[in-house]
């Protein structure tokens, strides 16, 4: 094959998207860009969409697959509780004079997987401290802020292993690109509909103040206490600094804070987790107040324990999700081993760090109201799907009533 199997009009437009839809960066800000080296063509294009958008100063911070194995190869023991603290001092300080924040995914999602996993946790977990000023600023929704995705080789590879690999490079890159809707020319318009769509959704759930959600189906008997005043969000959202912007491309779901001390019941999986690299298969857990008082994998259970002792937070829900099975990237029945597109495909529930944006007038609330609302606070967020085709979901109203919200996987409403 001669052909570049990453069509470059594709990514040109997915560039674009990402700045003018995703980041909506503004006339004279900056921005932090964190992307694998691999994605240097989209992190050009990124750039030069940015400056033609009016940004102040681009600053692109690039990782190696190759640099971070060979951390796990040949350092000594000490490193794995390290971090770059100071860069990412930096970044908070950065995000707090309103610098737009773009990540770009794209890498191996399971290259840590022979890595071991104790040291694999604690790199993560020092990490996670270094990062939490910075992720505050995230998590809190201060300023604007996207994800998108980069069809990475070995990623491809993982996914279609029995392709050739510019065949599963291409096959990779179609699919992010459908699922980031820039297939065709009117890519932004497209994006204005579909959040349009997802509003509905939101206004509808807003309108109803559901107090829970039931959720029945294979395996799940589960009650998802909602937070004090939390509020539905999906799409596009106004961030702290008033910029309107989709922080996820794709994204499929609607979302809101649950309460930390009010999920009751049992859920299985539906799908894998990919986590810092690892596979976890076959998930099952169960809540009591709010907890996780059991937990169970048929594979990568170690990493499974390592994620919920990460602290207190780490064992409590922070984030319910709600994507109907239909979702475009559920239909392509791919499963990407990564967060950004898998969570699209079904509905999921996140351990740990709730958005404090999810709450009425989220933006104004320090974090002791945050916590007295029920949110939860973790150094980790972590997303899993528990929804697909024979999922049930009401919800429950202040006075006990149930509402259809989902049937056999579908909006109800
Ligand atoms: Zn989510
Ligand atoms: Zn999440």
């Amino acid at each position: 094959m001669t052909a570049d199997p990453v069509d470059p009009a594709a990514l040109d437009r997915l560039a674009e998207v990402a700045v003018r839809t995703g980041l909506n960066l503004q006339e004279g800000q900056d921005l932090i860009l964190t992307a694998p080296v691999e994605a240097l063509p989209l992190v050009r294009r990124v750039a030069a969409a940015a400056y033609r958008a009016g940004a102040g100063l681009v600053t692109p911070i690039l990782s190696d697959p190759e640099v971070a194995l060979a951390r796990y190869a040949h350092a000594r023991d000490e490193s794995f509780d390290n971090a770059a603290g100071w860069l990412y001092d930096g970044m908070a300080e950065a995000f707090g004079n309103d610098t737009a924040r773009m990540a770009i995914v794209g890498e191996d999602p399971m290259l840590m997987a022979e890595q071991d996993p104790a040291k694999v946790s604690r790199a993560g977990k020092a990490n996670s401290i270094a990062y939490k000023p910075a992720l505050e600023k995230i998590a809190t929704f201060q300023i604007n802020w996207t994800i998108a995705a980069y069809p990475g080789r070995q990623w491809a590879i993982r996914m279609f292993p029995d392709m050739d690999p510019d065949a599963a490079q291409a096959k990779l890159a179609e699919a992010i690109f459908a699922a980031s809707r820039v297939t065709d020319e009117n890519a932004v318009a497209n994006w204005e509909a579909h959040n349009a769509r997802l509003r509905k959704r939101t206004d509808w759930l807003n309108d109803h103040r559901f107090r829970a959600l039931k959720y029945s189906g294979p395996g799940l008997d589960l009650t998802v206490g909602l937070a004090d005043g939390h509020e539905w969000m999906g799409g596009a959202s106004r961030a702290g600094n008033g910029v309107v912007c989709n922080p996820n491309i794709p994204t499929e779901e609607v979302f809101t804070t649950p309460h930390a001390a009010m999920t009751e019941g049992r859920v299985r999986a539906t799908k894998p987790l990919s986590h810092q690299g690892s596979l976890i298969e076959g998930i099952e857990v169960e809540f009591r107040k709010g907890r996780i008082v059991e937990a169970r994998a048929t594979k990568g259970e170690a990493v499974l324990r390592e994620l919920i002792d990460t602290d207190e937070g780490a064992r409590r829900l922070g984030e319910v999700a709600l994507v109907p099975h239909s979702s475009p990237i559920s239909q392509s029945g791919l499963l990407f081993y990564n967060t950004l597109f898998d969570e699209n495909a079904a509905c999921h529930i996140a351990l740990g760090q709730c958005y404090s944006k999810c709450f009425v007038d989220g933006d104004t609330l320090t974090p002791v109201e945050v916590e007295e609302r029920g949110g939860n606070s973790s150094m980790i967020h972590v997303d899993w799907m528990i929804g697909g085709p024979e999922t049930d979901i009401d919800g429950i109203a202040e006075d006990g009533t149930a509402t259809p919200v989902f049937r056999k996987g579908e909006w109800a409403i």
